[in-house]
């Protein structure tokens, strides 16, 4: 049987625009135009390529205006808010953490997630109002009388997405970041106020709660730049080092082993708290860097208390969630239990609970290859997260370290006492050790004891030190 000519026609045509920017569009475009005539071959081939270039302005996969196209817009609708004395409000809307869902669900996945987003934004704008896409972000113009205005238009979008996306297997709830500027008040230049939209939506707090932008943010903003060229700079020239804590057991007030806690120190300028770095290289990807750097200087410091005798001790590193995305910190860490000639167990790698719920099925997989070549593993900051036990119990958990917020307040706050107690219990009965950190007083160590805590870390025996410190300090009893 004969093709179809306009089945015909679409081939040679897709073949034609393969490799060019209108790859891609022929779909998008056939869907949207239904009312082009596909019986006459030459009517349907000119039909589509006028259709084509009056649909470059159009983002390929939501149908949605692309980004050259946005300016164009934006530009006309400041020029007539001028003329008009009203405004006009950008908004940047993103997914929440968009990247690691990309990176859990896979390109195809995510690409329909984007695609329904845009389906649902289309349904809450009115027709006057600009609506692009740029990459992950939404952009979503409107003239408004007053900034207020897209109050509306957020409630919309908050009922919206109270919900689970319909056609994924997976129950997904979106969390969506929304942040605004304001044409005229903060700025009449495009790119500026795209930037100024984008900067409040990284500061917006996610369920579709919007944030305006401010000049404040736009200052933290640029503190953040420099701090993450300085980082870069600080790595290169060698700025960091790596500071141990020791961790008593609590049956023998003998040094188990220690925690590795990285510290910044600049030339000029002294130290600088992880507290404060530790989020920028974080957000960055500096970490990982940063973090192979902690993990190989701690290993190679380990080995060396263990060729003074000290074989049986054990050395904590914190690992961060974006070490834990592929198999390269398995490599490392065997690469390093080769070349130093640890055992496996000296090593213990600790993650907090969010970084474990971050890209859940890599995160499992990663450890138990870890945890296969004996390597322990450690869940930090035990009950400040969210994750629940039972979800936790998929991972190969060796260690609950409990949280120092609930250490601080013991003995008295029976509140604290009463969880501490609970974690402790509980994490014995699965088996884990536990480790409280932040114990500054004598009161607190009993408690601990009391509760079957197996081992304490905190300033009441030592802070974080040098290595060079700690080595008098390798025999001593702390009790
Ligand atoms: P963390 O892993 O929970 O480390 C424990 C923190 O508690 C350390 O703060 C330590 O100095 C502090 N601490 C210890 N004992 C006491 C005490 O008795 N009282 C009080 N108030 N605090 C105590 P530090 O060194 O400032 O590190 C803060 C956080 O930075 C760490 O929390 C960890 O999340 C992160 N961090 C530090 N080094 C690294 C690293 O190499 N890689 C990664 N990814 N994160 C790191
Ligand atoms: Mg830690
Ligand atoms: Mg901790």
């Amino acid at each position: 049987m004969e093709a179809h000519p306009s089945t015909a026609l679409l081939t040679v045509l897709s073949r034609f625009l393969r490799g060019t920017r209108y790859e891609g569009h022929l779909q998008t475009l056939l869907e949207c135009r239904p009312d082009i005539d596909r019986e006459s071959p030459e009517i349907f081939f000119t039909a589509v390529l006028d259709a084509m270039r009056s649909n470059s302005d159009r983002d390929a996969l939501t149908g949605l205006l692309n980004t050259a196209a946005l300016e164009e817009r934006l530009i006309s609708a400041m020029a007539f808010a001028k003329r008009h004395g009203s405004k006009v409000v950008l908004l940047t809307i993103s997914i929440l953490e968009f990247r690691d869902l990309r990176d859990s669900l896979g390109r195809k996945k995510s690409d329909f997630v984007l695609q329904w987003l845009a389906q649902q934004l289309r349904t809450v704008v009115r027709t006057e109002d600009i609506l692009a896409r740029d990459q992950n972000d939404f952009i979503l113009g409107m003239t408004v009388r007053k900034a207020e205005d897209v109050e509306h238009i957020v409630s919309k979008l908050k009922d919206i997405f109270s919900q689970a996306v319909p056609t994924l297997e997976e129950h997904l709830l979106i969390s969506l970041m929304i942040g605004a500027s304001v044409f005229p008040n903060d700025g009449d230049d495009v790119d500026d106020l795209l930037i100024k939209s984008q900067t409040a939506m990284r500061r917006s707090p996610g369920e579709c709660q919007y944030q305006f932008f401010s000049d404040e943010m736009q200052k933290g903003a640029r503190d953040r730049l420099q701090m993450v060229q300085e980082l870069r700079d600080g790595l290169e020239r060698g700025e960091f080092a790596v500071y141990y804590q020791p961790k008593i057991d609590l049956l023998t007030g003998t040094i188990l082993g220690f925690e590795a806690l990285v510290r910044w120190i600049r030339p000029e300028k002294g130290m600088v708290s992880p507290g404060l770095f530790i989020p920028v290289a974080e957000e960055s990807g500096l970490i990982v860097p940063l973090g192979m750097f902690v993990l190989k200087t701690a290993c190679a410091q380990l080995k060396q208390w263990h060729s003074m005798g000290y074989m049986h001790l054990q050395m904590a590193v914190n690992v961060a969630s974006q070490q834990l995305r592929d198999d390269d910190i398995v490599r490392v860490v065997e690469e390093i239990l080769t070349t130093t000639q640890l055992f496996p167990d000296r090593l213990e790698l600790e993650i907090t609970e969010s970084s474990a719920m971050v890209n859940v099925e890599k995160t499992i997989q990663l450890l138990v290859a870890l945890r296969q070549r004996g390597v322990q593993i450690a869940v930090d900051d035990f009950g400040t997260g969210y994750s629940s036990l039972s979800y936790l119990k998929r991972f190969p958990i060796t260690t609950l370290k409990v949280d120092q917020s609930f250490v601080r307040d013991l003995p008295d706050d029976l509140d604290s006492l009463e969880i501490v107690n609970a974690i402790i219990a509980m994490g014995r009965s699965l088996g884990f050790k536990t480790v409280a950190e932040g114990v500054e007083t004598f009161a607190q160590e009993t408690v601990l004891r009391a509760a079957g805590c197996h081992a304490v870390q905190g300033f009441l025996y030592s802070r974080p030190v040098p290595a060079q410190e700690i080595t008098p300090l390798l025999g001593k009893s702390y009790r």
